[in-house]
């Protein structure tokens, strides 16, 4: 996507802050209509319960979201993602988030294995989309179209864009994935509103990496996303990696590295 200027460099410092969630924060952007998302080192898990600060993971997140984002716009799949700047952050277009989170799901997993007593690693028979509506103090709770368009926060048009582009993403996502030995179990994923005047689209949004995925290895089953922390399984840097690495992003030979990874240029 071509983007018409040189973004000036703003010390960090001197950025205003827009918002932190619990692993991204957004600052300003050097334009109108544009912010920096920040990945943070920080993982949570179970509504901000369970925390812990893993040493590059921010750094492998921006990496692998910039990946996929990157394919996504070449496939006309509209995101709100510009270019990566540096080792954490990604310039982006300013967006009126729509407050859902909307899940994937193509193996039984995690919240729907728990609440319908489906064994994990059942295939499902076609790819399931859910709505989880984005407020913490009441722990992200399911939606369903009704309440979505009863309570206004996305129309009926609105959720159809929402529903075509997330099947679209999944089409992406679990070719990509196949393609280097990792079965896409489900993901989370979110939209945004973007205005050009008085014309509005909607836009995925946020990111796409190993925190918002679920990422098994096709042949042993190991898991190679956030459930390691969730689930306490430790070498989750080094599963992070391993999808980096799987993806072309880093360089074969390069060992875990605390201080970021090696970028292939
Ligand atoms: P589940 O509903 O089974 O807990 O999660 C389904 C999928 O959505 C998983 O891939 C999980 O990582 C992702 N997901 C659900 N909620 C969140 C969330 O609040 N943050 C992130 N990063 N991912 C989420």
């Amino acid at each position: 996507m071509d983007f018409p200027f040189t973004p000036r460099y703003i010390p960090m410092n001197r950025r205003r802050r827009i918002y932190e969630g619990k692993a991204k924060i957004l600052y300003e952007g050097p334009e109108p209509g544009t912010l920096i998302q920040h990945f943070k080192d920080d993982a949570t898990a179970f509504n901000n319960k369970k925390h812990a600060v893993i040493d590059g993971k921010g750094v492998l997140n921006n990496r692998i979201s910039e990946f996929v984002f990157n394919q996504l716009n070449a496939l006309g799949v509209p995101t709100h993602f510009i270019k990566r700047l540096n080792m954490r952050e990604q310039l982006i277009r300013e967006v009126e988030i729509i407050p859902l989170e909307v899940v994937v799901r193509n193996v039984s997993a995690g919240s729907l294995s728990t609440r319908l007593g489906i064994p994990e690693g059942t295939q499902l028979p076609r790819s399931i989309i859910e709505f989880y509506y984005k407020n913490d103090e009441l722990n992200d709770p399911m939606v369903s179209e009704e309440h979505i368009t009863a309570f206004g926060w996305a129309s009926p048009q609105d959720i159809d864009d929402v529903m075509a582009l997330a099947i679209r993403v999944n089409d992406f996502l679990s070719g990509l994935f196949l393609g280097v030995g990792i079965r896409l179990v489900d993901f989370k994923i979110e939209f945004g509103r973007l205005w050009e005047g008085d014309m509005m689209r909607i836009v995925l949004a946020d990111e796409i990496s190993p925190d918002s995925c679920r990422l098994w290895d096709q042949s042993t089953g190991d898991k190679l996303d956030k459930d390691r922390f969730r689930r306490d399984l430790g070498g989750m840097l080094e599963a992070y990696q391993e999808v980096a690495r799987r993806l072309g992003i880093l360089n074969d030979n390069s060992g875990p590295a605390p201080t970021g990874p090696t970028l292939v240029q």
